[in-house]
């Protein structure tokens, strides 16, 4: 065997590159307070858009039965895919608050949605992912966020 190794590329900061960008994160805190997070407190809210300019935003539906619930990213990406299935994603912005308020570093998102992600990638190709901070954001490719998907 050799040895191999994969590195990622992000970009950190208070600042993201562009309007777009800045608009979409805007969109995800927007919807926090559509969450359903009775039972952690904790709202996560999504925005993505599509390459027809369309924007789709989902919020995490927490279910008493917890597996039962859905993440906002994975809320946001199935429905795009089922309204828009012909449109490639061009990028997601991800914000979250607890209830204090808006969480002051980004969130990540979990690995069942990094898996949706990685299949809306096959779909359409890579895309950008937004992590919103209200200090600090991050910036990185989708494929970035999942070495070594899961693929049949
Ligand atoms: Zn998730």
């Amino acid at each position: 065997m050799e040895k191999r190794e994969q590195t990622i590329e992000y970009f950190e900061g208070k600042d993201l590159p562009s309007v777009e960008y800045r608009e979409l994160c805007k969109k995800a805190q927007e919807v926090l307070p559509d969450a359903y997070s009775i039972y952690s407190g904790f709202s996560v809210g999504a925005a993505l858009l599509l390459e027809n300019g369309e924007v789709i935003t989902g919020t995490n539906q927490e279910n008493a039965a917890s597996p039962s619930g859905m993440c906002a990213e994975r809320t946001a990406l199935f429905y795009a895919g089922s309204r828009f299935p012909q449109v490639r994603v061009k990028a997601l912005a991800i914000a979250a608050a607890d209830r204090n308020g808006p969480v002051k570093a980004y969130v990540s998102p979990c690995g069942a949605c990094r898996q949706v992600m990685a299949e809306s990638i096959r779909r359409g190709g890579d895309f950008d992912v937004i992590l919103c901070g209200e200090e600090r954001s991050i910036l990185l490719k989708a494929s970035a966020l999942l070495p070594f998907p899961f693929k049949m």
